[in-house]
């Protein structure tokens, strides 16, 4: 598996999958749930409601509508709560659940924003490195995708990626 980082809108992506940071209702919220909602169309937001909700550290996947992906899988990050209420496992669990439905649909890459760092207030660096050794642990039990790739939303964001994956 080769990971990078790259610093960009994720919206934009002609690549397989994307991950979509959602809240549980999966009916749309800020930052990049908000984006991706905009740029794929209303369509989006009829297969989401057809889901009936998504639990925190879960994913669940539609198509990508307008979006130049293929696919959206969408995400239920944790809220951040001082470090003390599980966010770690929630968070580990998100990319982990995510690589594994990647897996099972044959996909070959998979791009992610920084779950959790935008409304529900992760810290970046910790969130990175859980987000790089996670997909390091999958990798080892799982085979595939063949690129992860992290998609850095600002440039600080991208500075914590290249120095946790160099
Ligand atoms: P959460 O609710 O899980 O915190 P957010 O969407 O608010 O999710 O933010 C997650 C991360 O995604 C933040 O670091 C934010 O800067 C970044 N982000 C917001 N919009 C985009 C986008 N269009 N493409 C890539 N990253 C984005």
């Amino acid at each position: 598996m080769y990971m990078q980082a790259i610093q960009d809108d994720i919206t934009t992506l002609h690549v397989d999958a994307v991950v979509n940071a959602a809240n549980s209702s999966l009916l749309g919220g800020g930052g990049v749930d908000d984006a991706s909602h905009r740029a794929a169309g209303p369509d989006l937001l009829e297969a989401c409601r057809s889901l009936g909700g998504c639990p925190t550290g879960e994913a669940r996947i539609t198509r990508a509508y307008h979006l130049p992906c293929q696919w959206i899988i969408h995400t239920v990050g944790p809220v951040w709560q001082g470090g003390k209420d599980n966010e770690a496992e929630l968070l580990a669990s998100c990319y982990r659940n995510r690589l594994k439905l990647a897996v099972r649909q044959h996909m070959t890459s998979i791009d992610f924003p920084a779950i959790s760092t935008g409304v529900y207030g992760y810290p970046a660096e910790p969130a990175a490195a859980i987000a790089i050794a996670t997909c390091r642990a999958c990798q080892q039990q799982y085979a595939g995708p063949d690129r992860v790739c992290f998609v850095c939303f600002d440039a600080r964001s991208m500075m914590i990626y290249q120095s946790l994956l160099t």
